[in-house]
Formats: C-alpha cells, sequence, structure tokens
C-alpha cells in the first residue's frame, strides 16, 4: 500500500487523511450486492409491508442514493461491469449465461478486484458469481478454473449461476464443496442426463410449482434452469443458503480483520427459487419474496455485526446495492403475485428486471463509514460500474475500468456531484444526462425522452415535441458507443 496515494485520493476526495486510520492503513471494503432487490423494496426506500432494519440502520448512519444505478437491467452483464468498468454492452457474449458458460471475464484484464489486490487488500467473493467458469466444458469434479481466482480473489465460495440454475453446488476456490469422488457430478444444458426427474415429467414432487421455464432437474424439491446428476453429497439446501453464504461472509471478516480486505458479499436473495429458511417465512406482510427481503436484511446484519465484534465498525466502508431491479414473477408460482398486498417492489419507478426503464436499473445504493461518512441523503448520479475506479482510488490503486469514473467523493457523501451522463442497459439502451432520459428505438419500439424531474414514472414521451434534444442525446449515445475502450 502506498500510502501517499491514499492520501492523495482521499484528499482529492475532500477528506483529510488524518487522525483514525491515518497513517496505517487504507479502510476495509464491504460490499453487499443483493439479487433482484428493487428501489422500492426496504423500508428506509419507503416499504411498508415489510421492514428492513438492518438496512435501515446501515442507511441513517451513512449516506442512502436515490439515482444510484446498476450498470443493466440483469444480472450477468450488471456484474460483468462492476467487475470490468467497462460497460457490458460493448462485449458480446456477456447477456445472462448459462449455468455451464465460460469465463466472461478476461483473466488479464484489471478488475475491481484485482485493483484492490494490487493495493494490498486481500480480497474475498461470497455468493452469487455468474460470469462463467472455465473455459468451454468444465469437470466440474476437478479443478474449476479460470474463475473468481484468476480474476483477482483471493478467496471465493460461489454458487456458480443462480439459484434456479443448475449446478446446484457450492465452489470454495477451485473445487466443488462436499463432492464425493465416487458419485461424479455431470451437469448438460442441451439434455436431460442421468435420469433425474424433471418438473417437466413429474410435477408431484415440486414443492414449488413453477409459472415458466425451470422444468428441468429437480434438486431439493425445485425443478431449475438445465439438467444435472450425480454429486449428490454437494446439493445445496435452498432453505440453509442465506445462512451458509453470510457465515462464510462473516468468518471471512473475523479471519482478515487484522489487514485491509475487500469482501464482495453477493447474496442469494431475493432471487428466485425463493425459498427463505423457516424463522423468515411469513415475517412480512407481502409474501415469500418480503419474506426474502427480511432474511436478506438478517444477513446484512451480520455482516454488520462482524465488523462491530471486530471493532471495524470506523475502518470499513460498507456499500449496499442490488444487481438490477426487481421483479415479481420469475418462473415459480411462489404466491408472491398474490400476496403483494399493495407493496410496490419498484416504488413510484416504471419497470423493473429486464427493462429499460428506471425501475430496471435504478437501485437501493447505501454508503456506510461511521466517523468518515456523514449520513444524510444523495441525489448524485452514481452507478456500480463506477466502483472500480472510485474504491481503487480509495485504495491508492490505479484504477480499473474504461467507462468507470471516480465518483469517491459523492460515494463518500463529500460532494452532490456525480456523473454527468450515463448509459443505462436493457434490451435497448438509454442515455442519462442530469434531469433527461433518452431511450433509443429499436424495430418494436420507437425513440423515447423524458424530464425525469417532471415525471420520474416515465410516463410522458416528450421525443415528438423535442426532436432536437433526441437528435443531439442519441448523438451522444453514438460517440459513447463508439468510443474505443483503451
Ligand atoms: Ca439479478
Amino acid at each position: 500500500m502506498n500510502r501517499r496515494h491514499f492520501n492523495a485520493a482521499l484528499l482529492g476526495a475532500g477528506l483529510h487523511a488524518t487522525r483514525g486510520f491515518g497513517a496505517a492503513r487504507p479502510p476495509n471494503i464491504v460490499l453487499i450486492m443483493a439479487d433482484d432487490a428493487g428501489y422500492g423494496d426496504l423500508s428506509c426506500y419507503g416499504a411498508t409491508r415489510v421492514a428492513t432494519p438492518n438496512l435501515d440502520r446501515m442507511a441513517a448512519q451513512g449516506v442512502r442514493f436515490t439515482d444510484a444505478h446498476s450498470s443493466a437491467a440483469t444480472c450477468t452483464p450488471s456484474r460483468y461491469s462492476l467487475m470490468t468498468g467497462e460497460y457490458a454492452w460493448r462485449r458480446k457474449g456477456t447477456n445472462i449465461l448459462p449455468g455451464d458458460a465460460s469465463l466472461i471475464v478476461n483473466p488479464d484484464r484489471p478488475t475491481l478486484p484485482s485493483a484492490l489486490k494490487s493495493a494490498g487488500y486481500r480480497t474475498a467473493c461470497v455468493g452469487k458469481w455468474h460470469l462463467g467458469l472455465g473455459k468451454g466444458d468444465v469437470d466440474w469434479n476437478g479443478d474449476i478454473r479460470p474463475g473468481p481466482i484468476e480474476t483477482g480473489f483471493d478467496y471465493s465460495f460461489i454458487i456458480p449461476a443462480t439459484g434456479d440454475r443448475v449446478p446446484c453446488v457450492y465452489v470454495e476456490d477451485h473445487r466443488v464443496v462436499g463432492l464425493n469422488p465416487k458419485d461424479p457430478l455431470a451437469v448438460s444444458y442441451a439434455r436431460p442426463i442421468g435420469g433425474e426427474p424433471t418438473g417437466k415429467d413429474h410435477p408431484e414432487y415440486l414443492k414449488m410449482p413453477l409459472s415458466h421455464g425451470h422444468d428441468q432437474t429437480i434438486v431439493n424439491g425445485i425443478s431449475r434452469i438445465g439438467y444435472m446428476t450425480g454429486g449428490r453429497s454437494a446439493w445445496w439446501v435452498d432453505e440453509d443458503m442465506a445462512g451458509v453464504l453470510t457465515r462464510r461472509a462473516t468468518d471471512f471478516i473475523d479471519k482478515n480483520a487484522a489487514a485491509p480486505f475487500f469482501l464482495y458479499f453477493a447474496t442469494h436473495d431475493i432471487h428466485v427459487p425463493r425459498v427463505p429458511r423457516a424463522e423468515f417465512r411469513g415475517s412480512t406482510q407481502c409474501g415469500v419474496r418480503c419474506d426474502a427481503i427480511r432474511e436478506l436484511d438478517w444477513s446484512v446484519g451480520q455482516v454488520l455485526t462482524a465488523l462491530q465484534r471486530n471493532r471495524l465498525d470506523e475502518n470499513t466502508l460498507v456499500i449496499f446495492t442490488s444487481d438490477n431491479g426487481p421483479v415479481v414473477d420469475d418462473g415459480y408460482a411462489d404466491g408472491s403475485v398474490e400476496q403483494l398486498n399493495g407493496h410496490t417492489p419498484a416504488g413510484k419507478l416504471r419497470g423493473g428486471k429486464y427493462e429499460i426503464y428506471e425501475g430496471g436499473t435504478r437501485e437501493p445504493f447505501i454508503t456506510r463509514w461511521p466517523g468518515r461518512i456523514k449520513p444524510g441523503t444523495s441525489d448524485a448520479l452514481v452507478c456500480q460500474i463506477d466502483l472500480a475506479a472510485s474504491l481503487a482510488a480509495l485504495a491508492g490503486a490505479k484504477p480499473a475500468g474504461p467507462d468507470s469514473e471516480n465518483v469517491l467523493a459523492a460515494l463518500l457523501g463529500q460532494s452532490k456531484q456525480g456523473r454527468e451522463q450515463l448509459v443505462e442497459q436493457a434490451n435497448r439502451l438509454a442515455l442519462r444526462q442530469g434531469r433527461w432520459k433518452y431511450i433509443e428505438g429499436n424495430e418494436r419500439a420507437g425513440a423515447e425522452l423524458y424530464d425525469l424531474a417532471q415525471d420520474l414514472p416515465e410516463t410522458r414521451n416528450l421525443a415528438a415535441a423535442q426532436p432536437e434534444r433526441v437528435r443531439e442525446m442519441s448523438r451522444r449515445l453514438s460517440e459513447i458507443r463508439e468510443r474505443r475502450a483503451p
């Protein structure tokens, strides 16, 4: 760690490296990435049917952002941008990946974790990965690489893709956890293998009926996308998943309290299948999707408790956000639609997961660093893609990522100024410039223009009324698109 760079970075962010960790060390960084949680899903963002006391406490002690974004409205491109600081739409093959896909992050490029590692941080990835593993055919019974370790993490404990996709096993560093060599694990996205029952042929085995897709191999009474067989001793139990992952996250904190660390804790909650453990079932007034939010909040509380236990509160920047906007029916008939009870997952925003409207990418986003961050709210425009440059600056490392901007001052609540502009990604692209949002047209829909200051729910398309602004923003989007990555 280069202390001069660290101090310069703090000064650049309007801070002074004086007391506290001052000369000793840069702060630990914990990035908690929820899955599919929406702008209206937390009580500190207006939810009333579900309480999130730990996240509310975090918000009360830190900065709560109102215009912070994921880089895309679905998981894989969003997480690709988080890791690389590069817009995912610049790269082919970065859309939602099957569970047997190859790693899509080039191990030779600098990443958010590799930048922090180069600055002396011990780095860990716990939870959902969904950026592919290996090159070509993975042998799930051998060393699985490249993956998180090759892209900058010292330690990893992951679910390879998503909860609703095979393989339904945990991978620690390069190995499937709990595998019995006498019962090898095989995975296929092409055809049924091994004679395992499927949701399509045996709906009577399911404890959670499906609504669409998800009709392949049944694991733990829930049918998935994709086929797998063997490796039975390694199959996860969905009800235990939040506990297993959270325990790995807090263990990492306990073991690494003495040195600067970066923990990327990517929860499975609140993605489907939503199977919170018994104590959270029925704990809210808006169905099992909200019960999963409650479990997510518990996980956050466990992390905060681990920091406190290790006396790391004042030397740790904690960031909470979600990888894309909300979805209610995402393939399982789990009652979430019927039991919403007035809960609005995207708050007042239009759209959600998969969609280009604000609900697709505008996320809950909270930063907390007691003693350093003054509590408040911020309407600065920031994006998860900016964490690569911003956290590298905080650590005194060389910034990673061609599209990542250093918005550290905004993240620390020292400035209300975030980005001037941002490209949002779903099945089409949109450009944000301040209050204005331009959505490009495609073969099915025309261009759209919204004034978010007057019309946050994107109800009045001003494209026809303001052709000049549409032209100008379209031209600007083309410029950004054509800019070659350095
Ligand atoms: Ca997601």
